[in-house]
């Protein structure tokens, strides 16, 4: 029986026409039955921005940015030689009205914001539709699919949690069709709709998950991520240039990479893969024919250290109070009040009388849950922080390898350490400032030159 493949594209391979074309071709050639796009690259930043000055500036000052937007998905249209503009036009008016109600009101409620941010995908979809009618030259129908109308989750806009058991059973109701290859499908990533009809977004990096999420609803075998890197690295190739590509690493490795924070794919991007068995594939649109990574269950080996990782932007809370001693249930109660505040703790240590744990410095933000916070405890908080991560196998019961990570750091002061939790997993927070040279030593020691 032949396989059916979802194939995600990011913003990047979505740049401009020519990386469009690419993309296309790669999804033509690797058979994709349905695809997911990014919005085209920088896109939702831009959508961003514009939200934030509609926010606090003149139209004038929105207007140079809803004029950028315009400017560049007209140019792609042109260069794909699309030449009905009905469809783009409306969308990029909606670009416009939203962003004219924030400024008018000066107010940007969550939804609002996921509405502006959903046009990138649903923009680029429409580009991308096109760009694949010219790959297939008329051999077989594209549709552009309104992922909208499967991609159910609940309404915390910004991070929406789908809704798996119906995403399944639209997805049976809907996509049906390319199912069969007889239609290829082109889809946003990112979007989803509330149970009550409104446009929710699954947070930054989402059209990764949302790729998983359709091609578990789909039944698909295969799902391939296309990006701008041929394959998953030892580390972000950014940060260390010697970072070597893997031809495969395993679901828990790759989920640990991921949730500590390494960008090739969206933390929850796994979750769906591995209930469903479906085979990841992680290449580069722009070299197809590079060997790529392959998530798999089992590999051929089980290094110690296979990557590392870095997660920006984090900040330590220490809670201390003498009541913790001898005593129950306080940590019940701190998690409560984050819960609360669906805040989520990426990392924790605990000692007699205090608890030091980790959140995003979004975090902080908010002053009513620090306020509350400080009803049970007294609260220390330390910014520009980064977690960086060793991941590997058996690490949790391996002598020495503390020492080894230590003495490779040499003057970098590191302040929390989580070890022990996971065999996959060894996780410290140094100084934003240091954090690249800590991960450049380690990847020297660990993996090499
Ligand atoms: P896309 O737009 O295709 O979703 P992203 O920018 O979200 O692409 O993710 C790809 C980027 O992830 C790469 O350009 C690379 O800088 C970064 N990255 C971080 N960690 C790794 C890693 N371990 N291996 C490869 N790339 C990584
Ligand atoms: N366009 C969205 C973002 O930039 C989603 C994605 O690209 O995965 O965050
Ligand atoms: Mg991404």
């Amino acid at each position: 029986m032949t396989k059916i493949i979802v194939a995600k594209f990011g913003g990047s391979s979505m740049a401009d026409a020519v990386a469009m074309r690419r993309s296309a071709n790669v999804a033509l050639e690797h058979k994709a039955n349905l695809v997911t796009v990014s919005a085209t690259y920088g896109t939702t930043n831009n959508l961003i921005k514009l939200s934030k000055t509609a926010l606090t500036s003149d139209w004038e000052a929105c207007e140079v940015i809803v004029n950028e937007i315009i400017e560049k998905h007209h140019s792609i249209a042109s260069d794909l030689g699309l030449t009905d503009l009905t469809e783009l036009d409306k969308l990029l008016s909606e670009v416009k009205t939203i962003s004219k109600g924030i400024n008018l009101l000066r107010d940007c409620s969550a939804k609002a914001f996921d509405a502006i941010q959903s046009l990138g995908e649903r923009m680029s979809s429409l580009l991308f539709t096109r760009a694949l009618e010219l790959a297939w030259e008329g051999n077989k129908t594209v549709s552009n699919f309104d992922i909208r109308k499967v991609l159910r989750t609940d309404d915390q806009f910004g991070k929406a949690q789908p809704i798996i058991k119906e995403i399944r059973s639209l997805c049976n109701e809907h996509l049906s069709k390319c199912k069969t290859g007889e239609e290829i499908y082109v889809t946003q990533g990112f979007i989803g709709q509330s149970e009550d009809g409104h446009t929710t977004t699954l947070g930054r990096g989402g059209s990764d998950y949302s790729a998983a999420l359709i091609a578990e609803g789909l039944g698909a075998d295969i799902l391939q991520i296309w990006t701008d890197v041929a394959g998953i690295a030892t580390t972000d190739p950014r940060i260390v240039p010697e970072a070597k590509l893997m031809s495969e690493i395993t679901f828990s490795e790759a989920a640990e990479l991921a949730t500590f924070g390494a960008k090739i794919l969206h933390p929850t991007t796994l979750t769906p893969a591995l209930r469903e068995g479906i085979s990841v594939y992680v290449g580069s649109s722009y070299e197809p024919h590079a060997t790529g990574t392959w998530i798999k269950g089992e590999c051929s080996d089980a290094p110690l250290i296979r990557a590392m990782a870095i997660k920006k932007e984090q900040s330590l809370l220490t809670l201390s109070t003498p009541k913790m001693l001898h005593s129950h249930g306080f940590l019940y109660e701190i998690f409560k009040i984050f819960n609360q505040y669906k805040v989520s703790v990426d990392s924790i240590t605990t000692s007699e009388i205090s608890v030091s744990l980790t959140v995003e410095d979004s975090t902080l933000l908010n002053k009513k849950l620090i306020t509350e916070l400080e009803t049970l405890a007294t609260v220390k908080v330390e910014e520009n922080l980064c977690l960086v991560s060793l991941i590997g196998n058996n690490i949790n019961h391996t002598a020495g390898l503390a020492g080894q990570i230590f003495n490779a750091l040499g003057d970098i002061n590191v302040r929390m350490i989580c070890l022990g939790a996971s065999k996959h997993n060894f996780c410290f927070l140094v100084d934003a400032s240091r954090a690249h040279e800590a991960v450049q030593k380690l990847h020297t020691h660990f993996i090499g030159e």
